[in-house]
């Protein structure tokens, strides 16, 4: 029953916790329960839904990634199924510190400066539970990917958060990804003496923001003034539009000493069930993180690294060509945003157009739909996509999930459209767009 609690419902988890305090949810995880992707997953697919919800593409990944996967599989290879080296699969460690080395402009040391990790989530837990001590302040950016929370509360840290800000107006009724931005006083309010620890992420999600040069040098600023960590999530590094520049924080002066920096091979090559995922940074500052890594994961599937490295190594080989995916992929996917977006302006939501990444994000307040009461206390966008799932056979995801509660009226206005889909998927969510925009 305990085992099975991220299958309940809230209420259900709640009501076991209070009921068992013996045999609960250890304390350090009450108000951890509730997870936007179990409920929003299981509903697209209870309801069969179009699902634009959680963030996977649905189309093929390219075939040297898949073969890479065969070949590291062969049965010759034997010994790649058994234990990897704790930190990392060396074969893997040195295609990463060659694929970064030339972007950080130093030389990655493979074996001390990389640590290889389950998913950026393996890799996120690993530098906030190995940095942390309780009563530390960790600063969040609002809208932030959901688990950076209960990560830093599950290590006893107290997050503070600090919302990016949107103009009030915008000239032509459009917003980008880079309207979204810190208020320089506010941000630089939240720090003191106690600040351990920013999170930060670019391209963002939900958003999708890119941070420019200047903002990063706004924030390196204060982080270095402080002496304050970065823990830097770049897991959609290479997704970028418009032709914007993905721009690492611990490339600055000053910051490679004080910045972890954290990818995924699911995101790069359109694998997320791969789950493998690395962090980059000195070797004193990644020290803690392997600690917890050794004592709770040990060691990550050695198939799947050697897979990733072998697919690095031939993304290296074809490097500033057109085969590469890492270029040709962008392009794509800023054909599908473009076309989401028109068909979403056109039934009058209003999306802020993503400068990288996975999804976008979309005010539907202008639509001024009244969605029934579902009889929960939850904001609006909550009750807003369980009904565009039941009613239009729609999924999306609640951004008011990225935001503290305190805050969660800042997200509530919106939707997270997932845009890494197959040219069919998007047809078939834009056709009930289109056939929604008829009924109103
Ligand atoms: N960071 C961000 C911003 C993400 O969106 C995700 C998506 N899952 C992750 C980290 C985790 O990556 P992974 O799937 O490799 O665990
Ligand atoms: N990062 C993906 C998203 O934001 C997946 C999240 C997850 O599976 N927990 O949708």
């Amino acid at each position: 029953m305990i085992n099975n609690i991220s299958f309940l419902c809230y209420r259900e988890a709640l009501q076991i916790r209070r009921m068992s305090t013996k045999h609960g949810l250890a304390k350090r995880f009450h108000g951890s329960e509730k997870n936007v992707w179990v409920e929003f997953s299981k509903l697209a697919s209870d309801y069969k839904a179009v699902n634009l919800g959680q963030g996977f593409p649905d189309y093929k990944p390219p075939s040297y990634v898949t073969e890479a996967m065969k070949e590291a599989a062969n049965p010759s290879n034997h010994l790649l199924h058994q234990y990897a080296r704790s930190f990392g699969d060396p074969r893997l460690c040195n295609a990463l510190s060659q694929i970064y080395s030339p972007i950080m402009g130093r030389k990655i040391n493979p074996m001390d400066e990389i640590l290889i990790t389950v998913g950026g989530y393996g890799s996120l837990y690993c530098c906030i539970h190995g940095l942390v001590n309780p009563g530390d302040e960790v600063i969040i950016i609002e809208p932030y990917f959901d688990c950076y929370e209960p990560m830093v509360k599950s290590a006893g840290g107290i997050p503070i958060f600090i919302p990016l800000r949107t103009p009030s107006e915008t000239t032509d009724g459009k917003l980008s990804s880079a309207d979204w931005k810190l208020d320089e006083k506010e941000f630089a309010a939240k720090f003191n003496e106690k600040t351990k620890l920013l999170i930060f992420n670019t391209p963002n999600n939900p958003l999708g923001k890119v941070y420019s040069q200047s903002e990063m040098e706004m924030i390196a600023d204060l982080c270095i003034k402080h002496d304050v960590v970065v823990i830097s999530d770049e897991v959609y590094e290479w997704l970028i539009y418009d032709k914007k520049k993905h721009l690492k924080i611990a490339t600055l002066p000053g910051m490679w000493e004080r910045t972890l920096t954290i990818g995924s091979a699911g995101k790069t090559f359109s694998v997320t069930g791969w789950k493998t995922g690395w962090t980059i940074g000195p070797q004193n500052l990644l020290m803690p993180a392997t600690i917890v890594h050794q004592n709770c994961i040990y060691n990550v599937p050695t198939v799947t690294q050697v897979s990733v490295a072998i697919a690095f190594e031939h993304e290296l080989k074809v490097s500033n060509t057109p085969e590469s995916y890492f270029q040709s992929l962008p392009p794509v996917v800023m054909k599908k945003r473009d076309e989401l977006a028109k068909v979403l302006i056109d039934l009058g939501m209003e999306p802020t157009i993503p400068e990288g990444g996975f999804f976008m994000m979309a005010n539907t307040e202008p639509l001024a739909i009244e969605v029934p009461d579902d009889g929960t206390d939850d904001p609006k966008d909550f009750k807003f996509v369980r009904w565009m799932i039941k009613e239009k056979k729609l999924a999306a995801i609640p951004p008011s999930a990225f935001y503290s509660t305190k805050n969660k009226h800042l997200g509530e206005k919106f939707i997270r459209f997932c845009i890494v889909k197959e040219d069919s998927t998007l047809k078939a969510a834009e056709e009930i767009l289109r056939e929604w925009k008829k009924t109103l």
